[in-house]
């Protein structure tokens, strides 16, 4: 293998590229970037081993990456017999796994595609067996054939513990047909990436207190309210009827970079748009001051340098909470339901 190889949004190559280049570059690695619809690479020369790049870049550290990946070459292929190139490329390369995943650019020319592999898997994977690669006990590894186009597919592989589990990388969710808005998806979707399943019953309890600036018409809100939570809307938009039925929501209509919680909460969740720098300077603020234990906000990126002004964004957060001593955990992933934004959260700790 040669390459760290992720799959990300179509339209943010640029940034994950940039993520890729730059978390590499910061343990003294230099690679050459390659982009295609809903995906980028990270070449490196030879000599140098990818493995330990993947490994010491954790997926969950990453922003734009969907999946993260350790990959072969890419492959052209005869349209009339594509399963022989494969083969012999996984046969070369020496890999062994438990698993063969298809996958295509989250593109419609991806989307595509995605007969191909089904079509292909049931050779493939005879074929992959009689050789022993694919097999039981490979430690979790996972192979992975992200099909580009009908005659070239990028081979590559995944280790447990760091990845994402879900094909594509892409966490589809049911919209509550009740809640008041589409954003509801990004703050549950927030809470499955940042929030193990078997810690909800206790992080996002009921009877907790939020604060949700920026609420209205209500889809996060709704989500809190969901979990039994009581919560302060603050915003100077209606919300939705239905929702302040429940009796759980205190609609405030103020200014959410202003306004100060009566006691300290158990979550802020933020979803104004704003500029990040604004977003932010509030949030610390709230982090510093402890209003709240963890935080879920969005800042939204309508700039061209997206990663540049995430990172830049987030390592002032860290610092100023530092600086403050206050010790928490700072999260950030451009999730699929976000899109011109990325979602940070925090969870302080004691
Ligand atoms: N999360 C909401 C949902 O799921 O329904 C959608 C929020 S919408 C993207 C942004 C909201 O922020 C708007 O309703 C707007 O009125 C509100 N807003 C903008 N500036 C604000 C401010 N300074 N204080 C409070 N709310 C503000």
């Amino acid at each position: 293998p040669n390459a760290w190889l992720v799959y990300c949004r179509a339209g943010f190559e640029t940034d994950a590229a940039e993520e890729l280049s730059h978390r590499a570059k910061s343990i003294g690695i230099k690679g050459n970037c390659v982009t295609g619809a809903g995906w980028a690479r990270l070449e490196l020369p030879a000599g140098e081993a990818v493995n330990d790049l993947h490994h010491h870049v954790p997926f969950a550290s990453l922003v734009f990456a969907r999946q993260s990946l350790v990959a072969l070459p890419p492959l052209a292929l005869s349209r009339e017999d594509r399963l022989s190139s494969i083969i012999e490329q996984v046969r070369a390369s020496g890999w062994s796994f438990e698993t063969v995943w298809h996958e295509t650019p989250d593109t419609n020319e991806g989307n595509a595609l995605s007969r191909l592999g089904k079509s292909l898997d049931r050779p493939l994977t005879t074929a992959l067996k009689k050789k022993g690669a694919l097999r039981r006990k490979a430690g979790g590894r996972r192979l992975h054939l992200l099909w580009c186009a009908g005659d070239q597919v990028q081979i590559a592989m995944s280790f447990p513990g760091n990845r994402s589990e879900l094909p594509g990388g892409i966490r589809r969710l049911r919209f509550p047909s009740r809640a008041p808005s589409r954003s509801t998806l990004k703050l549950e979707e927030a809470w499955h990436e940042f929030v193990p399943r078997e810690e909800w019953d206790v992080r996002l309890a009921e009877h907790m207190q939020a604060a949700d600036l920026g609420a209205a018409p209500g889809g996060w809100t709704w989500q809190l309210v969901q979990r039994g939570m009581y919560v302060y809307a603050i915003d100077n938009g209606p919300m939705e009827k239905s929702l302040m039925q429940s009796g759980q929501v205190d609609h405030l209509r103020e200014d959410g970079f202003t306004w100060e919680p009566p006691q300290r909460l158990d979550w802020l969740v933020c979803d104004i748009v704003d500029k990040p720098a604004r977003v932010l300077a509030m949030v610390e603020r709230w982090l510093v001051r402890k209003w709240c234990h963890e935080a879920v906000f969005n800042l939204k990126l309508p700039m061209k340098q997206r990663w540049q002004e995430v990172s830049k964004r987030l390592a002032q957060l860290e610092e100023a909470l530092e600086d403050a001593g206050v010790k928490g955990q700072v999260r950030c992933r451009h999730l699929y339901h976000d899109r011109e934004e990325v979602t940070v959260h925090v969870r302080l700790r004691g």
